[in-house]
């Protein structure tokens, strides 16, 4: 098994399409980059094209779509196994073929795959924070007992290991010793498209105004996750996991320009900082390469064109996700499951134009103070059945409020 052969789960998404642009790149540098197999689940035409392009040996879509796919494969003369579903994800996921793993799925659909990856001991490039959020103890133990590596490629997380010593990098349980001299890390958010806007503004946002993103272009659901600043929320579950510490360690900053991508506070007044273009190809290509770097096609960092940087303190009123999920992320890991779960309903539900941007935080509340599902939120699930059990359990509770709206 070499190093850089590599898997792309969620190759037609944003994360799936900047790896493969700096596969491109590297290809044209001279530097082969073997793509062993990639996943979609909609937009399969675009899949199609990508295994025209790649060659990858695996291919993974839909289970109903595989007759089909496979099928389209062949009579185009590419020999590529087709696999399909959950089941296909979590083959891919463990296939000693592959090196390294991008975890590149939206949502809960990547916690399966994100843990099979893990618990085969891969390198896993992690984009998938709802995972974490979800599932953080058992991925991160998981890490830990199977020898497996998870970079994270979510570009504040990345920015905070970037930050941290070698030693810590190396294995992020150290953290906590105090010759390291970590004090918090600084989480930066850019405040979304709704940043300079009121409340109102909010309330009355179409679903074209919310997924349009100032600085970064993304898949739509951590768009809207921007918008209401629930994405700041996840990652700050998602920090709390990869770096083994507890939310209170945790600051975060608005920072409308997004050049600095987070940052790390030591105990001597040194705080290090990771600044860079808002593009994913960064973190990406700083994974794949790691502990080494490459090129990326990246646009070099022009700060006198930038001029200044501002930082400043969340509006938590307008902003009320970023408290609910340092709630969630005290309460425990049931506490998480319902935040992520009621979440992806109630944006789902904002895409279809069925609720306003500013309900989702609201009923977001109402399931974190449900008193049923609240008796589990300090509960810690060991394995991923419950975790998806309980998961469900918030699914058909928040579809209930949404009905009584
Ligand atoms: P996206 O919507 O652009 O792409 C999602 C990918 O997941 C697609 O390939 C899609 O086919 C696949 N997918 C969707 N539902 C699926 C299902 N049920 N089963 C299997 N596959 C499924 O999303 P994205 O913006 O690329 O985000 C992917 C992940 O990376 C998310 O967890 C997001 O929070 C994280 N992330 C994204 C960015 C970014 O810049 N886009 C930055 C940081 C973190
Ligand atoms: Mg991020």
């Amino acid at each position: 098994m070499t190093t850089n052969i590599i898997t792309i789960l969620g190759a037609t998404g944003s994360i799936g399409s900047s790896t493969l642009d700096i596969i491109r790149h590297q290809s044209r540098l001279g530097h082969q980059w073997q793509i062993h197999a990639l996943s979609g689940f909609s937009q399969l035409d675009k899949l199609f094209e990508l295994c025209a392009e790649f060659h990858p040996n695996r291919v993974c879509v839909p289970s109903d779509k595989v007759d089909k796919f496979a099928h389209h494969l062949s009579s185009s003369g590419l020999d590529i196994d087709v696999v399909g579903g959950q089941a296909g994800l979590m083959d891919l996921a463990s296939d000693e073929k592959s090196g390294k793993i991008i975890a590149g799925i939206v949502g809960s659909a990547g916690l399966r795959s994100t843990l099979t990856a893990v618990k085969a001991g891969k390198t896993v490039l992690l984009a998938n924070k709802e995972s974490l959020v979800m599932a953080g103890d058992l991925v991160m133990q998981t890490a830990r007992t199977q020898k497996a590596t998870i970079l994270p490629i979510d570009s504040e997380h990345n920015a905070i290991f970037q930050c941290l010593p070698q030693a810590v990098q190396m294995d992020n349980v150290v953290i906590h010793q105090t010759d390291f001299g970590i004090k918090q890390l600084w989480l930066t958010a850019s405040g979304g498209g709704f940043l300079y806007k009121s409340y109102v503004d909010m309330q009355n946002a179409t679903v074209a105004q919310a997924v349009k993103h100032p600085n970064w272009n993304m898949g739509q659901k951590i768009s809207i996750d921007s918008a209401t600043m629930m994405n700041k929320g996840l990652e700050l579950i998602e920090a709390c996991h990869l770096f083994n510490l507890d939310e209170s360690q945790i600051q975060i900053a608005i920072h409308p320009q997004s050049i600095v991508h987070s940052m790390v506070e030591y105990i001597d007044g040194s705080v290090l900082a990771q600044l860079g273009e808002p593009d994913m190809k960064t973190p990406i290509a700083h994974a794949l390469a790691y502990p080494k770097r490459m090129s990326n096609g990246v646009k070099p960092l022009n700060l006198f064109e930038i001029g200044a940087l501002e930082f400043i303190c969340p509006d938590k009123d307008k902003f009320k996700a970023l408290d609910l999920a340092r709630a969630a992320a005290k309460a425990g890991n049931g506490a998480c499951i319902a935040l992520n779960a009621s979440n992806e309903i109630l944006v789902s539900a904002f895409l279809n134009h069925q609720i306003r941007l500013t309900d989702i935080a609201d009923m977001v509340e109402k399931v974190l103070n449900d008193g049923e599902l609240h008796t589990h939120f300090n509960t810690n699930f060991h394995n991923i059945d419950d975790i998806l059990l309980f998961d469900e359990r918030v699914r058909a509770k928040t579809h209930i409020y949404l009905k009584a709206m």
